[in-house]
């Protein structure tokens, strides 16, 4: 049973009132787990027992599944393989408002707080062909992790960028929906997180909330006219939630925008904005809150002349080989990194990352380094990866597990050649044979550890 900071324990007891028992006694279960399935990398409905009925599905999420428990996932190489994203269930009520106010149009989305990739995932499924989305973070370690679940997401349609928000207000009305899913007090997660439970205080969800409104502006800065903002919260503190968005409301002249649906347990919030609580009495997931603010009306965004051009860059004969033409995408390169973006977004991406730092864009293909092309892992990841031009071999659990803990493998292939190393069908990443033996690719810093042996998956 979970501590709870007596100080929280009187406010929601103030705002729950007669619902507050039910409230404390849900926060004395485990939390439910919860996962959502790649829609580009479909895994074997037997390859997730955990994920079966009679559990079911997440209603407010297509691709979202309870689990009856929590497999020990990192020995799950469908996890690494970007099959699925282990997610909280309320969160992906985000979806919602994606589906609603993107509407079936390319569009541009700005992910402003995205790590480690909750939303980001769940976002590039939802997307309409032709659009982009950029996730960005503010602290470069985490940044480096939403970097790997997006790669292993394996969209061409990401970008990831470390940046202070300040920094992208500067693209003013680049960005057709922007997701604020902000830093907050964590309070909605102190059933699965004993931490968030110790190091909360009043002082600490006052910090918050002022860092919520430092973070707003830029977000609105970067909406196009008539665009979205969908606020988001792990917390049930009303001065982070419906107080913030009323503020939001004033400060910009928002109109407010609703996010209709018709699933039971679901709180609105106590504002006279359309806005949503999440409470784990009533609904099978964390605490959680979401709102959402129209632009009127500002400037449209505007590649500046000079920035619209962008380098041709030829793809060598050992790229071609494996991605083909790649009509409709354009070469890049980035230092010694060659990668490929969907044409219609070279030159925003280009002009992107004279802004703020980007640390990956579309699909990286491959190293150029000393006049050799070495494919990158990104390319294995890559949801759209042509296997006609690719030599895969499928391995089975076991050799799978020791190909991701980077350890050795082995199976018969051509000297010289790259082979993609599946299971079930899902890329894992590359060896190559060299001699009789074959050099694993996996990248060392994604190698995954496990001191004990494989169960339940
Ligand atoms: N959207 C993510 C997801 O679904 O996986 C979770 C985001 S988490 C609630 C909030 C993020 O905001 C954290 O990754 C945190 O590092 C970042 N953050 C912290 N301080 C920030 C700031 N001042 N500006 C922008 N982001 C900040």
């Amino acid at each position: 049973m979970i501590s709870l900071p007596p100080a929280f324990v009187r406010r929601v007891t103030g705002l729950l009132k007669d619902e507050a028992g039910a409230f404390f006694e849900a926060l004395g279960q485990p939390a439910p787990v919860s996962a959502r399935l790649n829609p580009r990398k479909p895994v074997p409905r037997e390859a997730l027992p955990f994920l079966d009925p009679p559990d079911g599905r997440v209603p407010w999420c297509e691709q979202g599944f309870y689990a009856r428990e929590r497999p020990v996932f990192t020995l799950d190489p469908a996890l690494h393989a970007g099959g699925y994203y282990v997610q909280e269930a309320s969160s992906m009520f985000v979806g919602q408002a994606l589906r609603r106010f993107l509407d079936g149009r390319p569009a541009r989305v700005l992910d402003l707080c995205a790590a480690p990739g909750g939303k980001s995932t769940l976002g590039l499924g939802l997307l309409p062909g032709g659009s982009l989305w950029v996730a960005n973070e503010v602290i470069r370690p985490r940044a480096a992790v939403l970097k790997e679940n997006l790669v292993k997401w394996g969209s061409d349609r990401a970008v990831v960028t470390c940046g202070d928000p300040a920094r992208l207000a500067s693209l003013a009305g680049a960005f057709d929906v922007v997701l604020v899913d902000a830093p907050c007090s964590g309070e909605g997660m102190f059933r699965k997180d004993a931490r968030a439970a110790r190091e909360w205080g009043e002082a600490l969800a006052r910090a918050c909330e002022e860092r919520q409104k430092r973070l707003l502006p830029a977000a609105w800065e970067c909406l196009a006219p008539g665009g979205y903002l969908v606020y988001s919260t792990c917390t049930y503190n009303p001065g982070e939630n419906e107080r913030v968005l009323e503020w939001a409301a004033r400060q910009f002249h928002a109109d407010p925008a609703g996010i209709p649906h018709d699933f039971a347990g679901i709180t609105p919030g106590d504002s006279p904005l359309p806005c949503y609580r999440f409470y784990p009495h009533k609904t099978r997931g964390e605490g959680f809150f979401i709102g959402a603010l129209r632009k009127r009306d500002g400037l449209p965004f505007s590649l500046p002349a000079r920035e619209a051009r962008v380098p041709r860059v030829a793809l060598p004969p050992a790229a071609r080989a494996l991605v083909g033409e790649a009509g409709g995408y354009t070469p890049y390169l980035a230092g010694e990194t060659l990668g490929i973006i969907p044409s219609p977004h070279a030159a925003f991406v280009q002009h992107l990352g004279s802004r703020v730092g980007l640390l990956y864009r579309g699909v990286e293909i491959g190293e150029t380094a000393g006049g050799k092309f070495r494919p990158s892992h990104a390319l294995a990841l890559w949801d759209a990866l042509p296997r006609e031009g690719t030599r895969a071999r499928e391995v089975d659990l076991p050799t799978a597990l020791r190909y991701l803990r980077k350890e050795e493998i082995r199976f018969d292939a051509p000297p010289g050649e790259w082979v993609l190393v599946t299971y079930r069908s899902l890329a894992l990443g590359w060896v190559k044979a060299v001699g009789n033996r074959l050099n694993n690719y996996y990248p060392k810093e994604w190698r995954v550890r496990m001191d004990d042996a494989p169960r339940v998956v």
